[in-house]
């Protein structure tokens, strides 16, 4: 049943999350935490958010199994980018889809992306389209080189990446990128990344968790910092980038808003994603609301909770067989050890993390 948009989606009611990974499984747990039922919907078993919440296991193109879905829930909302965004399209006629599949459909394409980011005035890396190794060839002439080659879609943790530096020879960068569309962005040459993320309700309120810095290894997150070593006055900047975005797009629910600070021109925007983020898993254990419990919030209508950051952080992940460590970390009675359930231990794939709390202020190093 569609829900009034102007009306709280209660307590007691089922929220429906496309995707089963362990952002659907935390934000279930914290959904159950506030009275709610969770239902995902994914083409996987047993994955992480299914050991949490009732499951579809059907492909994301099962128009009878997201029908059915879309009459057991009260909304739905994703926590993984790649569902088709038509798929979700379908279920927004059927049933409140926070946010909306215009939201998703933005965040699924980096040229689209990017192409937005200068629509609504905000500074990203140059970049152009590319569809072949001549193109390639006449991007990287224009753009300058070190140049980065991606994919449009289906890219995340650096898969379909590849670097184009002074003596890439190009046919080799676009077989080795293997998409039939590509986006060449400059390389920046930053001094950090950060990221934010807003929570914005249906009636326009938002607020945003402090910026924190990523650390990137081999491409996938390794650890985030919390609250990142910039200036207020960057903070601030930060925050106010990408609380407009989240306006721009009417988005409901989270924004995750990953930059780079650079030495020259400032932040840039690298990518967005209308979700909970794994830079925002420290807020669990050091702030008054969590992520997750914000975007519960935010989808059902409820108030926001307070952003406020009770301690500093550092959030260092679990990849692969980093997860085989569990009992040195439980035995390390400071850490907050989160384990996403994973039957099988994947090279680069994300097992859990650990956070380690700080007192607020003691500007915390991994
Ligand atoms: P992405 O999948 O776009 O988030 O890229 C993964 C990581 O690769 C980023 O977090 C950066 O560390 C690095 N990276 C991506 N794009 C660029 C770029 N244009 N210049 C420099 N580093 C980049």
């Amino acid at each position: 049943m569609k829900t009034d948009p102007d009306r709280p989606i209660p307590p007691g009611s089922t929220i429906g999350i496309m995707g089963s990974g362990q952002l659907g499984r935390m934000t279930a747990l914290a959904a159950a935490r506030l009275g709610y039922r969770c239902h995902v919907f994914s083409p996987e078993a047993d994955s992480p958010a299914e050991h949490v919440a009732a499951a579809t296991v059907a492909p994301y193109t099962d128009r009878a199994a997201l029908k059915r879905f879309a009459r057991d829930v009260d909304v739905v909302t994703f926590e993984f980018e790649n569902v088709p965004h038509d798929c979700v399209k379908l279920l927004s006629e059927r049933v409140c889809v926070r946010p909306s599949w215009e939201c998703l459909h933005i965040s699924q394409d980096r040229l689209r992306e990017k192409n937005y980011m200068a629509s609504i005035g905000v500074p990203t890396a140059a970049c152009a389209e590319v569809t072949s190794a001549n193109a390639l060839t006449r991007a990287a002439a224009n753009l300058g080189r070190p140049a980065v080659l991606k994919t449009t879609r289906l890219g995340y943790d650096g898969k379909g990446q590849v670097m184009v530096k002074a003596d890439t020879d190009p046919q080799a960068a676009w077989a080795e990128m293997g998409a039939e569309v590509g986006i060449l962005e400059s390389f920046i040459d930053f001094e950090r990344e950060i990221s934010v993320i807003v929570a914005r309700t249906p009636d326009g309120q938002s607020v945003a968790f402090d910026p924190v810095e990523n650390r990137h290894v081999n491409h996938i997150l390794d650890t985030t910092i919390a609250p990142a070593p910039i200036s207020a006055a960057l903070a601030q900047e930060a925050v106010d980038i990408a609380g407009r975005i989240a306006q721009s797009m009417d988005l409901i629910g989270l924004l995750a808003v990953e930059m780079f600070v650079t030495r020259q021109s400032g932040i840039l925007v690298n990518e967005i994603a209308p979700r909970p983020h794994n830079s925002g898993h420290w807020t669990i254990d050091a702030c008054v609301t969590s992520q997750f419990e914000q975007f519960v919030r935010a989808i059902c209508g409820l108030p926001l909770g307070s952003p406020e950051r009770h301690s500093d952080a550092v959030m260092k992940n679990l990849i692969g067989t980093d997860v085989e460590d569990w009992r040195e970390h439980l035995s390390d009675g400071g850490a907050k050890v989160h384990l996403y359930g994973k039957a099988e231990t994947r090279s680069g794939r994300k097992m859990g993390h650990v956070t380690r709390l700080f007192a607020k202020g003691s500007e915390p190093t991994p």
